[in-house]
């Protein structure tokens, strides 16, 4: 859609004219509307474990616990409170580089330092699933922000390891393909359906609601690798077979 602005102008000669100006306001609007969007899942995102919190903390306050319960019912509350941490940490994240905000400086990074980091921290939510997690490749240097290099190849990897079956594999590896560096997980998990697979890298997008509330997450973690991804100009590209597995790679 267009907006119009038309001003009669006369010049010294006496003769009459206009100036118009059309300006292409499609993209603002799209914007206005994803924003308008991205509130309304915050607030009932926010709100569904506060609820939860709420109600427990009613409960046990009226005295309507039998002492016995005491401890899964804090237990409940706390696992509310992590989700809500979780879930305000992951939107920080993503308006900081909705904004472009992000002031620390732009280093060298060798992608290749970065996985073997990320397969460092998921080695035990991986062994806890029995899934075995490797990193392959050779040094890929991107002048990037490294923390957002991490934060994106950590996204990538955990959900490797979460939409994995026990005694599965996730590849994590880096390396650099006609001259552009790349990061790249592959999962032998259970895939993500055709239909899915544009929408994943929507906010608060899951595949499947509540398998995905069981397993754990925001639904924010592929908005921050395309926003990342972004950011630093590169290219996210995914490839899911359902039963078999997904490979994500981000080249630079
Ligand atoms: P989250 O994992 O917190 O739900 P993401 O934005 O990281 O959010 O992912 C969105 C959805 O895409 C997930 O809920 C899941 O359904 C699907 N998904 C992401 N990565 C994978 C994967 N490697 N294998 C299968 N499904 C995936």
């Amino acid at each position: 859609s267009y907006s119009l602005i038309a001003n009669p102008v006369t010049n010294d000669n006496g003769v009459q004219g206009a100036v118009i100006v059309l300006l292409d306001v499609t993209e603002k609007e799209e914007n206005e509307r994803l924003r308008r969007e991205f509130t309304a899942n915050v607030s009932h995102e926010l709100k569904t474990p506060l609820t939860s919190i709420s109600g427990y903390a009613e409960i046990m306050k009226d005295g309507l616990v039998k002492s016995a319960d005491v401890p899964r019912f804090a237990n409940n509350i706390y696992t509310e409170a992590q989700r809500l941490i979780t879930l305000v940490e992951d939107i920080l994240k993503l308006s900081k580089l909705d904004e472009n905000a992000v002031e620390l400086g732009r280093a060298d990074t060798d992608l290749y330092a970065v996985a073997q980091e990320v397969a460092c921290r998921l080695k035990i939510p991986a062994q806890q699933n029995s899934i075995v997690i490797s990193v392959q490749g050779s040094s890929a240097f991107v002048t990037g922000v490294p923390y957002i290099l991490d934060e994106m190849l950590y996204n990538l990897a955990d959900n490797a390891v979460k939409y994995n079956r026990p005694g599965g594999r996730v590849v994590i590896s880096t390396g650099t393909e006609g001259g552009h560096a790349y990061m790249q997980v592959s999962d032998t998990g259970i895939g993500i359906p055709a239909a899915d697979r544009e929408r994943v890298f929507e906010r608060f997008y899951r595949v499947d609601k509540s398998r995905s509330k069981q397993i754990g997450g925001t639904g924010l973690g592929l908005s921050i690798v395309k926003h990342g991804a972004m950011f630093h100009h590169a290219r996210v590209s995914l490839e899911s077979e359902p039963n078999k597995g997904t490979t994500v790679r981000v080249t630079f």
